[in-house]
């Protein structure tokens, strides 16, 4: 195949494909939570005490008995072969952004040959996966490659149900045969876990009485993008990295911001109803579907449920996106950039904290300077983000967030929060020692009477602001669109844990000094406020001014690459941190450094390979039948006495070989292998290689420009964002 023969045939195929045809719409209680092992479902099933046994684990966090999984395990195992289930798996979230998952037979041989379906309760509590392959950060040496996974009661069993058949999935958490957390479930289940003792404590001496089990909810707007698997099939990059290593812009992008919130193309609505029923019957519920910013980006958002559950369905949304997208004909693109130019994609994370008998924690009601619950919790998230930006920015951080945290499209890589103006009035009260009220909600009037009046909220939005208060929750917004969202909800619960406990001690001390609760209380806060209001910015996060404002005044810090941000997990006060509050301790916290480290490298030097050889055999080739074109052109006419136009061979010859040149440069680069430390290796990634991938890109994409059309082997950004 040579020139754009490929391009040709996927754009022919794109054009005369025939859409699937939207499956009839069914009612959404018809097909609500139907492939899900619900409460509802135990208790059909199960005897009432042992009902009442599982009940109490999942909703008060009491002692999961094991003695009551063999009846269990039969339950449920009835019920997912009654669904056509053969299989079972144990799923888990190893410290990738993936899920992982094996599978085992319910099958049993009997001694006289028959087989039967069995499945006991000790294989359901409990599995043992040959995963030494996982990334475990040097926490096990594949001699010693003993990994458990354990049964997550609090998040339900489920059928995952593709073409190729039925299996049921059992939630689990997955450690070491030492012990030590393999996961991301592992440590955001012992965040919630401090957070739920601390703020129970906090609550206690504010005076409640009844305090049930305080739990973090979690509800994320998940980007994506879409394009024709036609497209990706012929693009080596977006396969292999998922994002375009190289493209000129198209002439048209998002300038005319005209996708945004623009009507769904027939397409991708038909897709997403896919999405949508199956999510529905995973009890995944997706709330929220519109067009993004940049052609071909969406966005999905389900209502918030509790962390840990939220956390699993979503890494239930993503695959999803993905294997529907693949029957639709599309690739669903996760990575963070998968475009120069236009938007990349984020993942904002909502986070509350509440319980059933306080409600949200975080609502600050109508009147906020006397919601003293809600000032003291808000202040505690305040003190927590200050004290331990850092550890935000570095959970967020990789090989592909990087193209978009500040970017001018993406919260800064400087930790603030934007608190609106009617919350940040009432700490500056309290800060000048004097509250006397809140500022009202306005009330919005239209000027036309057939239009409704109705309520304005006390704050506006901050699009720039990577931790926003947003009513009743904050707004963690410099996530990733392809990262579990797991370690974003580890560090916000465990930050808040800390911050919690210190203000249960601080109570505890002023109470015992026979003072009285609200001038303790008053007095605290305003400490809070004054130690670590630096962190409070409700103006524009993008400003240069405020980037300098932020380092140079409040001494906030700006780690703008993976390089700077990760080596944070390896600081003093962060391992403390998590071994205080007792989610990670520090082998666990370091070997998820080396990890993550090692995952940052793998994926720059991917890249960097692929640019080389994409450039060498895709790019050069074509620029090379050109310019003999051109050449032979330019000779062929001088032989009859013209004389033609030189310019454009010569720029195409200079930047053909000035790419070359550079492509040569990255694979000498690439050839070091010998760093003395994941920190060094980081840096030479972000500072040597990244650059020199940069540069080849520049004349690639110029010479796209100048090439002929037809000689041009890549699908380019018009046709793969615009010919749906
Ligand atoms: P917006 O685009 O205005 O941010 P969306 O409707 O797209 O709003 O998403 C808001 C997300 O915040 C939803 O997932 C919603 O369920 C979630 N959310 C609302 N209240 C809470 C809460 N108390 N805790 C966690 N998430 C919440
Ligand atoms: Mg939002």
């Amino acid at each position: 195949m040579s020139g754009n023969y490929s391009r040709v045939q996927a754009i022919y195929q794109i054009t005369n494909r025939e859409t699937l045809p939207p499956k009839p719409s069914q009612k959404l209680e018809k097909i609500w939570a139907l492939d899900v092992f619900t409460l509802n479902k135990m208790q059909e099933s199960l005897p009432k005490s042992i009902f009442k046994s599982v009940k109490n684990t999942i909703q008060s966090g009491e002692p999961l008995d094991t003695s009551i999984a063999d009846v269990i395990a039969v339950a449920m195992k009835d019920w997912a072969v009654s669904k056509g289930a053969l299989y079972y798996a144990h799923v888990f979230y190893p410290l990738t952004n993936a899920t992982a998952e094996k599978h085992d037979g319910f099958i049993s041989i009997q001694g006289d040959g028959t087989a039967i379906s069995e499945f006991a309760g000790k294989v359901l509590v409990q599995g043992e996966p040959d995963a030494s392959s996982f990334p475990n950060g040097g926490i096990r040496s594949t001699f010693e490659a003993r990994g458990y996974t354990a049964w997550d009661v609090t998040s339900p069993a489920f059928i995952m149900d593709t073409d190729n058949g039925a299996t049921l999935c059992i939630p689990t958490v997955f450690v070491s045969w030492t012990g030590e957390a393999l996961d991301k479930k592992t440590p955001l289940l012992r965040s919630n876990a401090a957070m739920n003792k601390a703020a129970t404590k906090v609550l206690k001496l504010l005076g409640e009485k009844e305090v049930a089990k305080v739990n973090s909810s979690c509800g994320a707007e998940q980007e994506y993008f879409l394009i024709d698997a036609n497209f990706a099939n012929i693009r080596p990059d977006i396969l292999l990295s998922g994002r375009t290593l190289f493209g000129k812009p198209s002439p048209k992008g998002q300038q005319f911001e005209d996708h945004y919130f623009g009507s769904i193309p027939e397409r991708v609505q038909i897709f997403m109803q896919d999405v949508e029923e199956r999510l529905y019957r995973l009890g995944i519920p997706a709330k929220t579907r519109h067009n993004e910013v940049a052609p071909n980006q969406f966005e999905i958002a389900p209502f918030f449920e509790a962390a840990n559950v939220a956390t699993d369905h979503q890494q239930l949304i993503m695959t999803i996106l993905r294997n529907t997208a693949k029957k639709h004909g599309f690739l669903c693109l996760l990575h963070e950039k998968p475009f120069a130019g236009v938007n990349g994609s984020g993942k904002h994370v909502n986070w509350s904290v509440g319980n059933s008998t306080q409600g949200n924690l975080l609502d600050p009601g109508d009147t906020p300077h006397s919601n003293i619950q809600f000032l003291v919790f808000c202040a505690a998230v305040i003190r927590g983000v200050h004290k331990y930006g850092s550890l935000l920015r570095a959970v967020v951080a990789s090989a592909s967030n990087d193209h978009r945290l500040g970017a001018n499209e993406a919260p800064p890589a400087i930790i603030s929060i934007y608190l609106g103006t009617q919350l940040e009035d009432v700490f500056e009260q309290i800060s000048k020692g004097d509250v006397t009220g809140s500022k009202p909600k306005g009330i919005m009037n239209l000027g036309v009477d057939t239009l409704p009046q109705f309520p304005k909220d006390p704050g506006d939005r901050n699009r720039t602001s990577p931790f926003a208060f947003t009513g009743n929750r904050f707004e963690f917004r410099a996530v990733g669109s392809g990262q579990s969202v797991a370690d974003p909800l580890i560090a916000m619960n465990t930050i808040l844990a800390e911050s919690l406990d210190w203000i249960a001690t601080e109570l505890e001390a002023g109470i015992a000094k026979g003072i009285e609760l609200n001038t303790v209380i008053g007095n605290l806060l305003k400490s809070i406020i004054d130690e670590h209001g630096s962190v409070v910015f409700n103006g524009n996060g993008y400003s240069e001014q405020w980037h300098k404002m932020a380092v140079e005044e409040r001494g906030l810090s700006n780690l703008r690459t993976t390089a700077d941000a990760l080596p944070v997990f390896q600081q003093d006060h962060i391992i403390e941190l998590f071994e205080k509050v007792g989610v990670l301790s520090p082998v666990e916290l370091i070997s998820r450094y080396d990890t993550y480290a090692e995952q940052y490298i793998l994926s720059i030097e991917v890249e960097a390979k692929l640019v080389v050889s994409m450039a060498k055999t895709s790019i050069y080739p074509a620029a090379i039948r050109y310019l003999s074109d051109l050449t032979n052109t330019v000779a062929g006419l001088k032989e009859v006495g013209i004389e033609f136009e030189t310019e454009i061979p010569r720029k195409i010859a200079e930047l053909t070989q000035s790419m070359l040149k550079t492509v040569d440069e990255l694979s000498e680069v690439l050839k070091k292998h010998d760093f003395a430390t994941p920190e060094e290796h980081m840096q030479y990634c972000a500072n040597t290689i990244r650059p020199l991938m940069d540069d080849v890109r520049t004349y690639a994409d110029a010479l796209e420009a100048e090439v002929a059309d037809d000689l041009w082997p890549l699908p380019s950004y018009q046709e793969m964002l615009f010919i749906k």
